[in-house]
């Protein structure tokens, strides 16, 4: 059970409400998402979303990244059409279009989602409005179609309408072309949620990996959609087995990363989950673990972004207890 104070975005109003939980009942009052300053995580990064600048960088030939909107977003042009991966903040949604016909001056006909997350989600009804294809793992679907709530970052949402649901799904491969360029969209399993997307552009050699690692920030696990801290450490293994030194990988959010950005930060995935596994093992309870700041080490590189190091040690603490894999 929980009391969710609601506040709806003005700017969401059209869609679905946005209702930022504050206050969790029970087990889970222990990981409410706060980032320290009073926000929920969510807060906090919503407020960067609709500030920061809109920046795009050329990826190489007809393809372009957009960020600062909310998650990365992914431009792939051919002669007559763009494809896009994933599709930012629903409030910038008409920025990022001009930015994406000045670039790629073609029309976006397809648009692939990484997972159901609003910041990657958002310009779904703009574009599915204009006859875009949505295309997603499956359970984006079914996420999008009903209320969702992760309580551990203090995210409420949905659920979305009809023209902002995906219409084409898949469930653990599909082969997709535009242009010169052949697109495999792989699903691991459950990682960042149960329904993510790492897209291998092939000739190009870019990998757009969503949520599964932002650059360079401490990851969300939602564990409410499915996600787990075992199941990350598993996609990035499969991800780091299927990219080389010149791969670009496109993160869920910050600038374009290399394999080495993405090995360093599987290691410090893994380490974290030993040390906090060794804190389960030795009995101690989540606000024990936190205090013992297993995290510590890695916190000057990955702590600054919007999921501080607290929040992060209760995610993958949760995961690994009643919250996740090793409960399942
Ligand atoms: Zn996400």
């Amino acid at each position: 059970m929980e009391r969710v104070l609601q506040k709806m975005r003005p700017s969401t109003a059209s869609i679905q409400a946005l209702i930022l939980a504050l206050v969790v009942a029970g087990a889970a009052s222990q990981v409410t998402g706060q980032a320290g300053t009073g926000q929920t995580v969510i807060q906090k990064a919503t407020e960067q979303f609709e500030n920061n600048p809109l920046k795009t960088t050329v990826l190489g030939q007809g393809l372009f990244m957009f960020s600062g909107d909310g998650g990365d977003v992914t431009a792939i042009v051919d002669n007559g059409s763009t494809l896009l991966i994933d599709s930012g903040m629903d409030t910038r949604v008409t920025e990022l279009s001009d930015a994406i016909f000045k670039a790629a001056m073609r029309p976006v006909t397809s648009l692939v989602n990484t997972h159901w997350h609003f910041d990657h989600t958002g310009g779904n009804v703009f574009f599915g409005s204009a006859g875009v294809t949505i295309i997603a793992q499956e359970n984006v679907k079914k996420r999008l179609s009903s209320v969702q709530s992760v309580p551990f970052v203090g995210l409420r949402d949905g659920h979305y309408p009809q023209e902002a649901l995906p219409t084409v799904t898949y469930s653990s491969s599909m082969t997709l072309h535009q242009g010169p360029q052949q697109l495999i969209l792989v699903n691991y399993g459950p990682a960042h949620t149960d329904g993510d997307t790492v897209v291998y552009v092939s000739a190009a050699n870019v990998a757009v990996v969503g949520d599964i690692f932002s650059n360079h920030f401490y990851p969300i696990i939602d564990l409410a959609s499915g996600g787990s801290i075992d199941g990350l450490i598993h996609s990035l293994d499969e991800i780091l087995a299927r990219t080389d030194e010149q791969t670009k990988i496109v993160p869920g959010h910050g600038p374009v990363a290399t394999r080495a950005d993405l090995e360093e930060y599987r290691d410090m995935l893994v380490q974290v989950r030993q040390r906090i596994m060794d804190l389960i093992a030795a009995g101690k309870t989540i606000d024990e673990a936190v205090a013992a700041a297993p995290t510590k080490q890695f916190d000057a590189k990955w702590g600054s972004g919007y999921v501080p190091p607290n929040v992060f040690t209760k995610m993958v603490f949760s995961s690994l207890t009643y919250g996740g894999s090793a409960s399942r």
